[in-house]
Parts: C-alpha cells; structure tokens; sequence
C-alpha cells in the first residue's frame, strides 16, 4: 500500500498524524511530511483510518 497526499488539499491539520503517527508527521511550519510512503502491513489499519478522517479528503491510498 502506498499514500499519496494531494498536496493542494491538504490543510496541515494533523487529523492523519493523530490517527497514524508513524505514517504522517505535521512539522512546526505546518507542512506535512509522509513517513512511510510504502506503509507496511501493521500500519495499514492506521493509514486508512487516517484516509477515511482527513477532512480534507487529501490522502489517497493505493495498492
Ligand atoms: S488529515 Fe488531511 S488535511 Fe489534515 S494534515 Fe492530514 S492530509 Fe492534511
């Protein structure tokens, strides 16, 4: 499973950080940094989770 974050939605809110620290990081000048652009099998369930709560809809997760 890889994340790709659109960037131009993103509002560096850290809602993703919360629910999957190991996959995304807000850093302090409100940037978001993806961790594990290949997210292994345990960090799956957070990544996701992440995804569904973004409310910006910015993360998409693929295959
Ligand atoms: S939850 Fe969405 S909008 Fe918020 S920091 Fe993460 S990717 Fe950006």
């Amino acid at each position: 499973m890889k994340v790709v974050v659109d960037y131009d939605l993103c509002e560096a809110n850290a809602v993703c950080m919360q629910h999957a620290p190991k996959v995304f990081r807000v850093e302090e000048d409100d940037t978001l940094t993806v961790l594990l652009e290949d997210v292994p099998a345990e960090e799956q369930e957070s990544a996701r989770e992440a995804e569904r709560l973004c409310p910006r809809q910015a993360i998409r997760l693929t295959d």
